[in-house]
């Protein structure tokens, strides 16, 4: 079989000229503090000092579920009243925090002090301190700062910015060096899985941001071209760009569509042809299907609401959709990058609701008005949502799972199957 790859192209139907309701009311949503538990697992030599509060320590020890005789990669600096006295005791006492964390944890390579919502920590400069830290530190770790606050981010935001404080440290390849760069923290399972595919295509050097060792930082320069893997990275896309990299316009690799459309992308600009690619992706994607012809019994026809959290609701959407038969109603995200999603909202149903930002108790009523049959949403409404009668699925599993690629191509339909199967028990 030599058939042509069925390249998502802009469809007549889309929604990219859609109206979007703007809401700039209460919203319901996990701080930037929250991308910690997944970026922690994922660069093995990195701790995150949250310089916060109780509150900030509450959060991520209860998400991330620490255990008692466990050594986190993760703590939280709580800079409480005592330091409202002056910036000078809370930046000694930073020091001292860190200077005694670095000589119990000798395996720490790379430290980030990240910023929360608190006014005492709003004051402190934590760009200053890291570059002090780092000169006092230097070379055997390096000291890095961003912002998890609430007040300046939302849930997968905190990823974004931790990101964008690593590409200042990148080094600059040269600008001969055409160098993929692939944007967004994935389970290392999903790395090796592109990897490989990248490199059967003939394409690469591959590189990852962010990188499993600190040590293993990638270089960036006017050659580099970058696939972003999650589309919540507008910070590093704009400072990769400030590093002369060119973005690749793809959807995201979810589903098989999805997949297929963003691996193409660099399959493009590399000049692979199309026979290589199709002989490269036939099983793959084949599989794909296949483990996903068992869910579509299921979810085609079903109606589902997102309520916005991880900035994953248009490309997730846009795979449910097309892949699986579902209705999305309303399309939730804390914020709409436009140019980012302009290749998954050219794909999205025309009839769509979208909506970026939340007034919550306005949001609800659409919900409940609607009736859909599943809703996606943070931890903190769904279970008022379940004790009406919802379906939900939380958003946050959506980010902790493997989802991107071929081989999660069935597990991802499978996270919102799984709900509905259950409900349809309960309710035999
Ligand atoms: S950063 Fe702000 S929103 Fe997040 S846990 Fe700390 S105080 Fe709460």
């Amino acid at each position: 079989m030599n058939a042509r790859v069925p390249i998502p192209v802009v469809a007549d139907t889309g929604c990219e000229n859609a109206p979007v309701l703007r809401e700039r009311g209460q919203r319901e949503v996990f701080c930037g503090l929250t991308g910690i538990i997944w970026l922690h697992r994922k660069i093995q030599d990195a701790f995150f000092l949250v310089v916060g509060s109780r509150t900030c320590a509450h959060l991520i020890q209860s998400a991330a579920g620490v255990m008692i005789f466990a050594e986190p990669r993760f703590a939280t600096a709580i800079i409480d009243d005592r330091d409202l006295a002056g910036l000078a005791d809370a930046n000694e006492e930073l020091d001292r925090v860190v200077g005694r964390l670095l000589a119990r944890r000798p395996e720490i390579k790379l430290l980030f002090l990240v910023g929360s919502c608190p006014s005492e920590v709003i004051k402190l400069d934590l760009s200053r301190a890291a570059a002090r830290l780092s000169q006092r530190f230097s070379p055997s770790v390096r000291i890095l700062s961003y912002s998890g606050s609430g007040i300046e981010t939302t849930f997968t935001q905190g990823e974004d910015a931790c990101l964008a404080s690593m590409v200042p440290a990148m080094a600059e390849a040269p600008a001969e060096a055409a160098e993929l760069l692939v944007v967004g923290a994935l389970p290392d399972v999903v790395e090796d899985q592109f990897r490989r595919l990248f490199g059967e295509l003939g394409i690469g050097p591959v590189d990852f941001l962010p990188p499993r060792r600190s040590g293993a930082v990638p270089r960036v320069g006017p050659g580099t071209r970058y696939l972003l893997a999650q589309p919540f990275l507008a910070d590093t896309a704009r400072a990769l760009e400030g590093r002369g990299a060119t973005r690749l316009a793809a959807p995201f690799p979810f589903g098989e569509e999805g997949t297929t459309a963003w691996l193409q992308a660099a399959a493009r600009a590399w000049g692979v042809s199309d026979e290589r690619f199709e002989a490269v992706t036939r099983a793959p994607r084949e599989r794909a299907r296949r483990a996903l012809a068992h869910h579509r019994e299921r979810l085609s026809g079903r109606r589902i609401f997102f309520f916005p959290d991880s900035q994953l609701e248009i490309p997730l959407a846009r795979f449910l959709a097309r892949e699986l038969g579902m209705l999305p109603l309303e399309v939730g995200t804390p914020y709409l990058h436009r140019q980012h999603l302009a290749d998954e909202l050219a794909l999205l149903p025309a009839d769509v609701q979208l909506s970026e930002g939340q007034d919550v108790e306005r949001q609800l009523d659409r919900c409940l008005q609607a009736q859909p049959d599943i809703v996606v949403c943070g931890l903190g409404l769904a279970n008022p949502l379940e004790a009406r009668g919802m379906t939900t699925k939380w958003s946050i599993e959506l980010v902790f799972t493997p989802v991107h690629g071929y081989d999660q191509a069935g597990d991802l339909a499978e996270l919102f199957a799984r709900p509905l199967v259950r409900r349809d028990r309960l309710v035999i």
